[in-house]
């Protein structure tokens, strides 16, 4: 078994001052695969420093320069592809496939932001259209600084990408912090960087838990800027912690999103959206669409079709190509999934499919695939984010209930509208609270398409131009014409 105790700063591996451990598990097998330092903050202190030191000289670095760079990582990771699918996979549970898509889309960001640096350079220093005669402003866009790059265990190589990839782009010089759970994929991405020799301290990775790394470098006074994705309570004490200094922050949080599906829409194909909203990646997806909400008049006909999919998920080992769905990436959130099906009981919630329907592999932290049906919106599997294979479900009468009770929630990160009538699931889409709507398909995540959430879903946007913008600092020089 690998002792992972180096953390990697300045381009090149060093021991961590933490002398606590952490065991990374593969989730289908149940065994510890590696032990990791959690971490310490000294570590931290080290990792600003170097990021400090970089930043000078990268931010000078033309935007095609800086690009050049991110081409190394894509590359990088299309050449280590399948070896990275299958660590992936194995350290966090998802089936191979998905495992795969992951990796395309790691990818297709760091490609994407490295066209977004060198169209940088030709936005630097536009004339301003002025009112005002005789005076000459000009604009241009400067890295924020250093950053603190934290992110959660749902999807390894993609959250980061989604931060690095522009932040790199920008100017900045990073310290990301992977989630303790499975940092067994972004270790490789420092390995990638060594080997196409990234300028030393742009790129520093500190493994560790909250208390060694997480919380010592959002609180650091050498991070410009944090950019967190994970749950609500820690992306709350982020907050706090920037706010100390006045740092800027960008969240991504938690979601309960919804999925409607109107009376003139084909059951079948509904249900295969349905399904990839709520199963893919064991639910445990940040836009998972985990309410649905079905016109009556076809609500019947897709619980049949949900349940007929439900019975033919197979469940099993990850790197297994007939497998549907892996089992949850660590034993915590099995439970914390586990807490949730004993509400419901409490609850009375009926369920069309739960764990009754099927016997679970003999090992591994599986939660069988569920589906509830007419579950009352103060139900607290209605109202808060499972992040599990749970599918809470309740029939809608007409276009306006199935728009107000979709917005009736805290969290407003994605939706899905399925009709068969695109102008009226356009419509239902802008009148939804999300920063993302799916219409007639599956959850289609692209680089050039922005990411974020209204309301408690968080702060900021990813990907796109906008995910650039969260790394840039808007500068003008305004003097005589
Ligand atoms: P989490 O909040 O427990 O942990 C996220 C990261 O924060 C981890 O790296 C963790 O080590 C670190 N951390 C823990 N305590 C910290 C502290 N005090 N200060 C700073 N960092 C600290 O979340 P998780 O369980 O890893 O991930 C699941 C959550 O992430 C879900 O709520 C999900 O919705 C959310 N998520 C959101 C998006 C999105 O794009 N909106 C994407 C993926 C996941």
């Amino acid at each position: 078994m690998q002792c992972l105790d180096s953390q990697f700063i300045d381009n090149r591996w060093v021991s961590s001052r933490g002398e606590r451990y952490l065991s990374v598990m593969n989730p289908y097998r149940e065994e510890t695969i590696a032990e990791v330092t959690a971490g310490h903050p000294d570590d931290v202190d080290d990792a600003v420093a170097a990021a400090r030191r970089a930043l000078p000289a990268w931010r000078a670095l033309s935007g095609a320069h800086r690009a050049v760079y991110l081409e190394g990582l894509a590359e990088g990771l299309s050449r280590r592809r399948e070896e990275l699918a299958r660590l992936s996979s194995t350290n966090n549970g998802k089936v191979l496939a998905e495992a795969g898509i992951d990796l395309d889309d790691a990818i297709a960001c760091y490609r994407y932001y490295a066209g977004q640096a060198q169209a940088l350079d030709e936005r630097q220093g536009r004339l301003v259209e002025l009112e005002m005669d005789g005076v000459e402003a000009r604009c241009y866009h400067d890295p924020v600084g250093v950053v603190g790059l934290i992110t959660p265990w749902n999807f390894p190589l993609v959250t980061s990408a989604w931060k690095l990839a522009p932040a790199l782009a920008a100017g900045c010089t990073v310290v990301l912090k992977p989630s303790e759970v499975t940092p067994l994929p972004e270790r490789v991405l420092a390995e990638i960087a060594q080997e196409i020799d990234l300028p030393a301290g742009v790129f520093n990775l500190l493994l560790g838990d909250g208390e060694g790394i997480g919380a010592p470098l959002a609180a650091h006074p050498g991070i410009d800027k944090v950019s967190f994705t994970g749950s609500n309570r820690v992306g709350e004490a982020v907050m706090h912690a920037a706010a100390e200094r006045s740092a800027d922050i960008s969240l991504e949080l938690g979601g309960k999103s919804p999925i409607l599906v109107m009376e003139d829409a084909d059951p079948e194909q509904a249900a295969d959206w349905v399904m990839a909203g709520i199963y893919f990646n064991a639910g445990q997806i940040c836009s998972a669409t985990s309410r649905l909400l079905v016109h009556q008049a076809v609500a019947d006909r897709l619980y049949d079709a949900l349940a007929e999919r439900i019975d033919t998920l197979v469940l099993g080992d990850p790197l297994n190509e007939g497998t549907d769905m892996g089992p949850l990436t660590s034993a915590r959130q099995r439970e914390n999934v586990q807490a949730y099906l004993a509400v419901a009981e409490q609850e009375g919630l009926r369920a069309v499919r739960d764990a009754s329907h099927r016997t679970l592999p003999p090992q591994g932290y599986f939660v069988a695939p569920i589906l509830y049906r007419d579950v009352p919106t103060q139900s607290r599997l209605w109202r808060e984010e499972i992040f599990g294979p749970v599918l809470c479900a309740r029939s809608i009468a007409n276009e306006e209930e199935a728009i107000k009770l979709a917005n009736d929630s805290d969290y407003g990160l994605a939706a899905t509208v399925v009709s068969a009538d695109r102008e009226r699931a356009a419509r239902i889409g802008r009148a939804l609270q999300a920063g993302s709507v799916w219409l007639n398909g599956e959850q289609l995540v692209l680089p050039e398409t922005g990411w974020g959430g209204f309301k408690r879903s968080g702060i900021g946007r990813e990907l796109g131009p906008w995910g650039l913008s969260a790394y840039l600092a808007v500068k003008h020089l305004v003097g005589p014409a």
